[in-house]
């Protein structure tokens, strides 16, 4: 102990004491005082499913600390005031916490660390990632705009063990408010269980059985063979060095050559996860700009209507329309689907993806930014290693490959409940009394998608200088 003033942990995407990297390099300071600020100014960002989510993972994270003899200092308003306050209040010596790599994220730590009273000392630990963005450069010293040569360095690279939960005598004794006299949030009804437990029992269950057929399952919504923790990920319920281990585990243990290759698929998921966000480390701007230059702006279309028809699952396209609905019942939608309706806004309804990114941060209860933004600028081909322009999904046979029984349409699209999975894929190209007699209450498709193949070929084309 090499100070007499407590250090404060300040928990932000890392909503646990297990596998907290910045938490383990606070305790060797001596007395830790964990706390938490809820900002009203970025709670507007997340609908009533992440703030409700967020609102029980805190209350979980509080009881974790008070077993711990300890407990979890809330306060809410805006960090920049609320922790110096806090820091002189305690008489803190200095403030931890892990990196979040966003823009909005990294302005607000800075102006906290220049606000602190002068003899408060900051520290910054790299936690979220398995390895530090930027510490895996190309020969000329970038960051890694491919994945699959960032890929090769990720998976080449030993694994970091976890990092240890400190020990209980680290704690400071005192006592804190409720999270519930605070009200941070009101708890709505929750599309899953929040909290540390409940994110330790999802990945328990993905990790003893589905991780084996997670290759052939994963692009099949029907199949729910996904691990479902991105939001556990995203709020930091899971650290990546205990997830990457247990995976690492259930690769030693599995049963046959396919379920080797099916653990080693979802490795690979991991990584785009760090190679999201090394890309916004290093490109904080792509949250708003294209990653890729254009010579003349793409020409997106202003169009309330197909935008509102697109949020709504209104567009006639039965797998576009079963995406979206599951979006707005789940506050969840499947990889697969997210491509298949990011490539739909921004390809058939030619409209700007930043639209659609604020739709889905609203929406989704993983949010994350580097991972959002990424998957949108992917399918809008403005991005790293995107699709090209010219590749454009065909909605309906991407129905017919992901969801050839149509399972996953019936499921959210109840009015094509009594329709043959052969004409739900082929739908917009059903003759219209044939539709309204099979479907009378379903929209008819919105757009006509071979024309607006051919327009967005055009318009990427003239946004190329073509
Ligand atoms: C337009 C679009 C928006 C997206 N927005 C988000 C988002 O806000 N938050 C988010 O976590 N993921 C996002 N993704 C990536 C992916 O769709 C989700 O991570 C995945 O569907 C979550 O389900 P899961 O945990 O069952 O995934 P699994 O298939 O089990 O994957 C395991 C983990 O790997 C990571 N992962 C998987 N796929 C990707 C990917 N393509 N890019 C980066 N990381 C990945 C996630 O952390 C995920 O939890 C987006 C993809 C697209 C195309």
């Amino acid at each position: 102990m090499t100070d007499s003033g407590p250090t404060l942990f300040w928990h932000r995407r890392d909503l646990r004491t297990v596998d907290n990297r910045g938490l383990e390099a606070a305790s060797e300071y001596g007395q830790v005082i964990p706390v938490v600020v809820v900002d009203p100014a970025v709670q507007t960002y997340a609908g009533p499913a992440r703030r409700g989510f967020y609102h029980a993972s805190l209350a979980s994270l509080q009881q974790t600390y008070r077993t711990l003899g300890t407990d979890l200092e809330i306060r809410q308003g805006d960090p920049r005031t609320a922790l110096p306050e806090l820091a002189a209040e305690t008489e803190a010596d200095r403030v931890v916490w892990n990196t979040d790599y966003s823009k909005l994220a990294t302005k607000r730590d800075g102006t906290v660390r220049d606000r602190l009273p002068e003899e408060v000392s900051t520290l910054e630990i790299s936690d979220m990632t398995l390895y530090e963005p930027g510490s895996i450069l190309t020969s000329a010293g970038d960051h890694y705009s491919v994945f699959s040569y960032y890929y090769k360095k990720w998976i080449d690279r030993d694994v970091p063990a976890p990092a240890p939960q400190p020990s209980p005598e680290v704690f400071s004794d005192r006592q804190a408010r409720d999270i519930d006299e605070i009200q941070a949030s009101p708890v709505d009804s929750l599309p899953l269980p929040a909290g540390r437990q409940a994110a330790e029992d999802r990945m328990e269950r993905f990790l003893d059985g589905p991780i084996y057929e997670y290759a052939e399952t994963r692009d099949l919504p029907a199949a729910d063979g996904t691990s479902r923790l991105s939001q556990d990920l995203a709020f930091g319920l899971l650290g990546i060095r205990e997830l990457r281990n247990a995976v690492d585990e259930a690769d030693a243990t599995a049963p046959t050559e396919t379920a080797i290759d099916s653990v080693e698929e979802y490795r690979r998921q991991l990584a785009w996860r760090d190679f999201y966000i090394q890309v916004l480390d290093a490109h904080p701007e792509t949250v708003t700009e294209n990653f890729k230059d254009f010579e003349h702006p793409i020409e997106w279309r202003a169009d309330p209507a197909a935008f509102r028809a697109w949020t709504q699952g209104e567009t006639g396209y039965p797998i576009v329309d079963a995406g979206m609905r599951q979006l707005q019942a789940e506050s969840f939608m499947h990889n697969r689907l997210r491509m298949i309706v990011a490539s739909f806004l921004t390809k058939d309804l030619q409209i700007d993806w930043r639209e659609g990114y604020a739709w889905f941060r609203k929406q989704l209860l993983d949010h994350e930014t580097a991972n959002d933004v990424g998957g949108w600028q992917w399918a809008a081909s403005t991005g790293t290693d995107a699709q090209p322009y010219f590749r454009i999904f065909n909605p309906m046979t991407q129905g017919e490959r992901h969801d050839p029984d149509a399972e996953y349409i019936k499921t959210y699209v109840p009015e094509l409940q009594n329709v043959d999975p052969e004409t739900i894929h082929s739908w917009p190209d059903v003759d219209t009394d044939r539709r309204d007699e099979l479907a009378p209450d379903y929209p008819d498709p919105i757009v006509d998608h071979a024309e607006r193949r051919e327009q967005t070929i055009e318009m990427f084309e003239r946004a190329r200088g073509g």
